[in-house]
């Protein structure tokens, strides 16, 4: 299959946001673009390089707190990921990097830390630290069948009026409010690692349906469908 649709997907500070496996998420996005016909280039971008403005896909992994911290200053400093955002770039973040697209989230200490505003969010260090399966039901205005993921952290979202809730938790803790994730426009933050768009194929397809700006063929292979559904079983019984 071949297609005149080409990609750039930027994979944002490996050297501090991929402590979790979230990588898998790039290798999906290219992996199920690929079986379209999409073109796709990925860059890695380090904390000590500028960051592109002309993705079209953005992602962010999560973190440990430090690492975090450092790549909120670093990002705000840089500025390209707002102006990406103002070009129409979809945003993808997990845990950590969904936090600090936030206007704050909690430090090692507690301390607040000031993030980057792309999101309507802001998260402080909870009392109890997440840390298991979490299966929920995605925003109708998505079209994207139930997610199920994996989560890890010890911080809780609160979500402003800006920003939509991306899930109703049927299972696990998400943001702490029965909710898990957020998104506005096109940027996305989740609290699932796993990574979430190797179990969640149709949250991947969100990605590329966005980015491409038209809807996506199917396609044959089913293995991640089939790791989600297992996944479900396990959780759900
Ligand atoms: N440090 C953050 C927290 O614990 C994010 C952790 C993560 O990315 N898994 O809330």
């Amino acid at each position: 299959m071949s297609s005149n649709d080409s990609i750039k997907i930027v994979w944002v500070y490996p050297d501090l946001l991929s402590t979790y496996g979230d990588q898998g998420n790039c290798i999906v996005l290219e992996r199920r673009a690929a079986l379209r016909g999409i073109r796709t280039r990925t860059v890695h971008v380090r904390s000590d390089e500028t960051v592109p403005v002309d993705g079209d896909i953005y992602l962010l992994g999560g973190g440990e707190d430090r690492p975090q911290i450092l790549a909120a200053r670093r990002l705000h400093g840089d500025g390209g990921l707002h102006r990406a955002r103002d070009f129409g770039a979809v945003i993808f973040a997990v845990c950590a990097g969904y936090q600090l697209l936030g206007t704050e989230f909690g430090g090692e200490e507690g301390q607040p830390v000031q993030g980057l505003g792309l999101l309507d969010i802001r998260s402080s260090r909870g009392q109890q630290r997440a840390v298991g399966e979490i299966v929920g039901d995605v925003d109708q205005a998505l079209n994207v069948p139930r997610i199920t993921g994996f989560e890890n952290h010890q911080g809780v979202t609160h979500l402003g009026p800006g920003v939509k809730p991306l899930a109703r938790v049927v299972h696990g803790i998400g943001n702490g409010d029965g909710h898990e994730g957020a998104y506005q426009g096109h940027v996305i933050g989740t609290y699932m690692h796993g990574p979430a768009l190797v179990r969640n194929p149709g949250l991947a397809d969100l990605l590329l349906r966005w980015a491409v700006k038209h809807d996506l063929p199917p396609i044959a292979e089913s293995w991640s469908e089939r790791l989600r559904e297992e996944r479900l079983r396990v959780v759900l019984g």
